[in-house]
């Protein structure tokens, strides 16, 4: 690979020390900081990643709560705990861990997090709030990609920068964070609808995938020099296998790898949501 590699563990290791300063600050007018995480079910990829989040945050200095409950838990035992978490002190901020299983509703439950508490950034309120340019808490990733473009000095300001996938809690508000006011990149969003993806991508300054399609992004449909992103991740035998192929590392000038990209990113911003609102308390 010839493109110089935007490694988000290097610079989540960086975000992750610069927390860990704000904690103890924090600490030391009085403030606690506790994160909750509410699990439903034992899908053994989100007990997974829910270990590595409690594990960030003994890190950096931040309590855990976690809450377990069984996969056929009810709408109302779900929202019990939620109200709880709602109303507990020791808990700064919290999630709930995705996907939940079928049977409930999750858009509503959701929506009954306190948006103060939405460490994730993904309740309605919170979207309104990205939306309008107010305060409040941006997801997690989208955030991390702006972060770590930033702290690489990659120029946005006037940037094209093409997001292939409108998912919620990727391509969707990344658009919306690139294109505000102050960061002031010229956004085109892409999806499977798209006509002729290729026209959009070849010509980008930045290119960021968030499709879950292994390999979708090919040499051949990025622009010589260009930035990009790899965020989609599926499982292909069991590996971790990104939305971009290797060969797009001949052509890039930045790539952001996956893994070892956005991932720590991604966790890193859930720490920094969690200061970010003991600050703002
Ligand atoms: P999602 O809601 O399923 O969105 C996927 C998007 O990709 C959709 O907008 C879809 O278009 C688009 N798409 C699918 N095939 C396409 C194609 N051939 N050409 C163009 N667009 C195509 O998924 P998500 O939640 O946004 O997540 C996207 C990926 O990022 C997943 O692999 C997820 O695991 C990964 N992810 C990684 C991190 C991380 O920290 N690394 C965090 C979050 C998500 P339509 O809307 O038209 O269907």
């Amino acid at each position: 690979m010839t493109a110089i590699r935007l490694d988000g563990k290097l610079t989540a290791a960086a975000i992750k020390q610069e927390l860990t300063t704000r904690v103890a600050e924090l600490k030391a007018q009085g403030a606690h900081l506790g994160l909750g995480t509410i699990v439903v079910g034992d899908d053994p990829a989100s007990a997974i990643y829910v270990a590595g989040k409690h594990r960030d945050c003994a890190e950096v200095g931040i309590d855990s709560i976690q809450v377990q409950l069984s996969a056929d838990a009810t709408q109302a035992e779900v929202a019990a705990q939620i109200a709880r978490l709602n109303a507990d002190m020791a808990c700064t901020g919290f999630i709930v861990q995705l996907p939940l299983p079928g049977h409930l509703d999750a858009d509503a439950l959701l929506a009954s997090i306190d948006p103060d508490k939405d460490v994730d950034g993904l309740t309605p309120v919170n979207f309104g709030r990205l939306m309008s340019g107010a305060q409040g808490v941006r997801p997690c990733t989208p955030r991390g990609i702006v972060e770590l473009l930033t702290r690489y000095d990659v120029p946005l300001r006037g940037a094209d920068v093409c997001i292939v996938g409108r998912g919620l809690t990727v391509g969707r508000p990344l658009a919306v964070l690139l294109s505000a006011h102050g960061v002031d990149a010229t956004v085109t969003q892409c999806h499977s609808a798209t006509k002729d993806l290729i026209a959009h991508t070849r010509v980008a300054d930045i290119v960021v995938v968030a499709t879950g399609r292994p390999h979708m992004l090919q040499a051949d449909m990025v622009k010589p020099g260009a930035v990009v992103i790899d965020v989609g991740v599926t499982r292909v035998d069991g590996k971790p296998v990104g939305d971009v192929a290797p060969e797009v590392g001949e052509v890039a000038s930045f790539l952001a790898p996956n893994p070892g990209g956005v991932g720590p990113m991604t966790r890193a911003m859930l720490l920094a949501n969690l200061v970010d609102l003991a600050e703002r308390a």
